[in-house]
């Protein structure tokens, strides 16, 4: 098992730089997702990790050791992509042993390690198959299975899960999890999905062009999140927002958030820094806003109803902006209906317009 270090770690293609000086610490048998939106660099620093990549500069620290030069067979890492890169001519358990035979590692040594890691991976009736005789989930088994016998200690993940269908990426998503409770190794998993990385991850790491937006326990970064980035990044449905100005309340005293179609919100908890006339962003998840009898803070103009079974989302408009609204009530709500709505304090968001920055 190994901890991982990076610091000050950047990566120039020619003249271009991609990833701007990442800073990030794993400990021993942590699991760490990389998550963030095409192109962010993940892959590029996943692929400097396992030596894949050169690294253009700062230092790469694995199990104490120095790695930025290190060839990728020294690093004891094992890697699952996302095309599982099997052997179609070669048997499950050829596959699974490819590595411990090209080390030349005798048989008997090497096959108690393939029998326990096929059991585990639910592969032992299917050894003597070629690939193409599995359905796409075991194939991800074989090519996890292949990993585990490395017995690393650092396994990389790279969208393992991008090419299977919904419902098996569900299945795998556990399978994977379970794997790691059971190995107590450390694990670098990138991906774009955002469920998979709040579902799987002991640490996310959200990142965006190049650069880390956020790092944190999952549920650390859904409830508060550092800035509009990581707000609007994590959470399906998406968090929504509504731009407006700080001003003095109408009615009552204190501070209310002036929207841009002239409601007013009032904020009970104003940050330190919000004075009247500073431009404010506030978010508002969907499943946290509550239909309302009462005097609404909000209008809904409702466009379009999507039952899920579990819940049902509300779209429409809110000055201009499209919002969506989570209940877990059977809908007995029409498009084209207004819906009053309330926005509880201790789940409003505020974030400074200018630098997307959390106010509070
Ligand atoms: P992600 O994995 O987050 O989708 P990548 O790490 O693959 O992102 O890519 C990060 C950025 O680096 C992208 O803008 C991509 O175009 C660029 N990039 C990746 N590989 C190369 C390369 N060999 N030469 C030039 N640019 C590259």
């Amino acid at each position: 098992m190994a901890a991982v270090q990076l610091s000050g770690i950047f990566k120039r293609y020619g003249d271009t730089q991609v990833v701007h000086g990442i800073d990030l610490d794993i400990d021993d048998g942590e699991f760490v997702v990389l998550v963030g939106p095409s192109g962010c660099g993940k892959s590029t620093l996943m692929r400097m990790v396992a030596g894949l990549e050169e690294i253009s500069g700062g230092d790469l620290m694995i199990g104490g050791t120095r790695a930025n030069t290190l060839a990728p067979q020294q690093r004891n890492i094992s890697m699952v992509f996302q095309s599982y890169a099997l052997y179609p001519h070669l048997s499950v358990y050829e596959n699974i042993a490819f590595g411990p035979r090209i080390r030349r590692e005798s048989s008997e040594k090497f096959k108690p390690r393939i029998d326990a890691a096929a059991k585990m991976l639910n592969l032992s009736d299917y050894l003597d198959r070629l690939p193409r005789a599995l359905s796409g989930g075991q194939r991800q088994r074989v090519a996890m299975g292949r990993a585990v016998v490395r017995e690393p200690s650092l396994f990389l993940f790279d969208e393992p899960l991008s090419n299977l269908d919904a419902k098996l990426r569900v299945q795998m998503r556990t399978e994977i999890k379970a794997l790691h409770q059971r190995l107590k190794n450390t694990v670098i998993y990138v991906t774009h999905d955002q469920i998979e990385a709040m579902t799987m991850a002991d640490r996310i790491v959200v990142m965006n062009a190049g650069r880390i937006e956020q790092i944190g326990r999952p549920l650390e970064l859904y409830d508060r999140p550092a800035n509009l980035f990581v707000a609007s990044f994590l959470g399906s449905p998406s968090m929504n927002f509504a731009e407006g100005v700080i001003v003095n309340r109408t009615q009552g005293t204190g501070l209310a958030l002036k929207l841009t179609d002239g409601r007013e919100v009032a904020l009970e908890r104003t940050p330190a820094s919000a004075v009247a006339g500073a431009n404010v962003t506030l978010g508002v998840r969907p499943e946290h806003i509550e239909i309302t009898t009462q005097i609404p803070d909000a209008a809904l103009d409702v466009e379009v109803i999507e039952p899920t079974g579990a819940e049902t989302h509300l779209y429409g408009k809110i000055g201009g902006t499209t919002w969506c609204v989570t209940t877990r009530e059977r809908s007995k709500i029409d498009p084209g209906q207004r819906v009053a709505l309330r926005l509880p304090a201790e789940h409003i968001h505020l974030f400074d317009t200018e630098s997307g920055r959390r106010l509070v």
